[in-house]
């Protein structure tokens, strides 16, 4: 397995050796109640009010509250419900508190969901707006001069989670000063912490929620920060902890461990400067250049932390990028929120303007403060070795080389794409609409000629590649099919694709002039799937042959051992695609595997189906092999398995 470099740190942090030797002390020696009046209880009360003194000088907040909270959406639900009681407060006094809940447009979705869920829970009624951002991702200030003498209460963020994007909060500031805003403000300063000075004391900021794990202390912990004077409401009542601001015994192994990263904070030795950051950032910025030439940076340098990488790479989906970084043991993030099968746009990119395709195909790049030289050093070797394992294109010639054409299935949403490697024709089949963008960029970077489109999103493709394709072509052949009925053809190399006079298109060679045996069947209704003789069915939705109900044969990791000694004859194979299994080849106990992509299968299907050795399918997550059991199992095949949970559970 490849060794793992994990670059999400906006997402979350590993945890320093101080902060889990602290924790650990904290949960096996102190683990008194800060409560409690004996011995055990003041030792922990002491890492308590350690902590709390170090935060006070990290967060240059030597006056207001300083409390600990399970996080920053508890410190944002606490900051809300603080602000909104003050604004119902006010306004039942006849005080001016503006209308406006304006919220960064940018924002985590914490704000703007705890805003409308605390608006409607106390019946407020205020207006929810968001605030725009420019081009750079940082406030509309001239809008926020309109909206501020109406604002009740303000939210914006310290630095943007996806794209880096540090807000001008003396800006703000200013403006609301100068309107004379009865706003109250909350700045989420969750991933500022370590990364931008901080002097909480010196600003107009009311409220200010921090998350530990975001700072390499675990998750579950954090802080919130209250001006001396503004308005508070605990969200929690009970015990009255937490000088009865924050109910309920406190989470002393977590509190411990941020202690110990804010004493590494103050005491300065840890983590890397600022300076020393651009530095790391120019690295890595340099490596993902070379890599990918033609690579879009989404933020400005300038008005961004130098921890994150926001980038788009034209002709490659976020996912495709996503699979390949994973594949080289780099863990990055979809800027964009990811479903299965679906890439949602970023709503940060979306805010910013950006062109369509860098809100749907965004990457983001994340690290910490605490990382060394060696680390950065990997961390471009593996992004150069990502750039050249895209040489290995999806659309190249079978490795039999024997002329024939090639089969690519386009992702889930189904459609096909069989060329020629030699001669540079293509033909789509049911490539549908939200596969054509990335269908044509595949055909533009790997030079293919597209000579005809069947299908719904026929139309689609055809558009963005330029082409008139979409009618059967003039110039096709004819042929007999094997019962002598005549058929039109394309040629695709040794092969012919024929259009079937009972529906469907197959592919196959021609022995005298005659399509005998077909070697495939692309179906658009499994209707089209009679009479398919021995060819291997493709339905639209997926490489599926007529259902089978099966048990998928999964094969759990830790029976992997077990598995080879039972089938040392097992073939194993990456169904990832040729660019993941060049990022990363893997071995399993000690095996090499050949690598045949899910989206090529459909081409070898029978070949897999008439191999005699048992068949171990695996891939990044489990998906894509599952996928290539069913296929094989529709086909009648046995002994195939898949590794469940793919090579992402197994450990280094
Ligand atoms: N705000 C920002 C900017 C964040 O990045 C996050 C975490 O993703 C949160 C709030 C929520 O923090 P927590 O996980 O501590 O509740």
């Amino acid at each position: 397995m490849v060794p793992e470099l994990y670059l999400d740190a906006n997402a979350t942090s590993p945890v320093l050796t101080a902060a889990i030797a602290a924790a650990h002390a904290a949960l096996e020696i102190d683990f008194g109640n800060p409560s409690s009046s004996h011995a055990a209880g003041l030792r922990a009360r002491l890492i308590l009010d350690d902590a709390r003194a170090r935060a006070r000088r990290v967060l240059g907040a030597a006056t207001g509250r300083v409390m600990f909270t399970s996080g920053a959406t508890e410190g944002i639900q606490t900051a809300v419900l603080s602000a909104l009681c003050a604004v119902r407060e006010r306004r039942a006094a006849g005080e001016p508190c503006g209308d406006l809940l304006l919220y960064g447009a940018t924002e985590h979705k914490a704000v703007p969901e705890s805003l409308a869920h605390w608006n409607r829970i106390l019946g407020t009624e205020l207006t929810l707006q968001a605030l725009p951002v420019d081009a750079d991702g940082r406030h509309r200030l001239d809008l926020l001069r309109e909206l501020a003498p109406r604002t009740a209460f303000l939210c914006t963020m310290a630095a943007n989670n996806e794209s880096g994007v540090v807000s001008d909060l003396d800006g703000i500031a200013a403006v609301l000063e100068q309107t004379g805003s009865p706003a109250l403000w909350m700045v989420d300063c969750v991933q500022a912490l370590g990364k931008l000075p901080l002097a909480l004391d010196r600003t107009r900021i009311d409220y200010a929620p921090f998350s530990g794990h975001k700072l390499y202390a675990p998750k579950g912990v954090g802080m919130l920060y209250v001006r001396a004077g503004a308005p508070f409401t605990p969200l929690m009542c009970g015990g009255g902890q937490e000088g009865d601001q924050r109910s309920g015994t406190e989470n002393m192994a977590g509190i411990a461990a941020l202690g110990a990263v804010l004493r590494a904070l103050e005491e300065g030795r840890t983590f890397r400067t600022h300076a020393q950051l651009l530095a790391v950032r120019e690295r890595l910025a340099a490596a993902l250049r070379a890599a990918f030439p033609a690579i879009e940076f989404n933020t400005p340098f300038e008005h961004a932390l130098p921890t994150t990488l926001n980038f788009a790479v034209p002709g490659l989906s976020g996912k495709a990028l996503l699979d390949l970084f994973d594949a080289a043991g780099i863990r990055v993030s979809a800027g964009s929120a990811c479903s299965a099968a679906k890439a949602a746009p970023s709503y940060v990119l979306e805010a910013m303007a950006l062109p369509d395709w860098r809100c749907a195909n965004a990457v983001r790049l994340s690290v910490g403060p605490l990382l060394d030289d060696a680390f950065v050093d990997a961390a471009c070797a593996r992004i150069a070795r990502c750039g050249e394992a895209l040489h290995r294109k999806p659309l190249a010639a079978s490795s039999s080389g024997d002329g024939r054409a090639g089969v690519y299935h386009c992702g889930l949403d189904g459609g096909w794409l069989v060329f020629d490697p030699k001669g540079g024709d293509c033909v789509a089949i049911d490539v549908p609409e939200t596969q054509a963008g990335a269908a044509a960029a595949l055909l533009q970077r790997h030079g293919y000629r597209l000579r005809a489109a069947f299908g719904a999103g026929a139309a689609a493709l055809c558009a963005q590649v330029d082409a008139d394709a979409g009618a059967w072509p003039a110039d096709g052949e004819t042929v007999r099919l094997a019962d002598g009925t005549p058929a039109t053809a394309i040629r695709l190399g040794r092969d012919l694709l024929v259009r079937r006079p009972g529906g469907g298109y197959l592919l196959g060679a021609l022995e005298d002039g005659v399509l005998r045996q077909a070697r495939l069947l692309f179906a658009h209704t499994p209707a089209d799937t009679q009479d398919a003789g021995n060819a291997i069915v493709c339905l639209p939705m997926g490489i599926e042959a007529p259902s089978v109900e099966r048990k998928p044969a999964e094969l759990a990791r830790y029976h992997l051992k077990h598995f080879f000694a039972e089938h040392p004859d097992a073939l194993l194979i990456d169904v990832r695609e040729a660019c993941e299994h060049a990022a990363g080849a893997p071995t399993l106990q000690g095996r090499a595997a050949y690598s045949l992509p899910l989206s090529r299968l459909a081409e070898y299907a029978a070949w897999l189906r008439d191999e005699a050795r048992p068949l171990l399918f695996f891939c990044r997550s489990g998906n894509r092999s599952l996928k290539a059991v069913q296929c094989l199992q529709g086909l009648g095949r046995e002994r195939v398995w898949h590794l469940a949970g793919g090579l992402a559970l197994l450990r280094n």
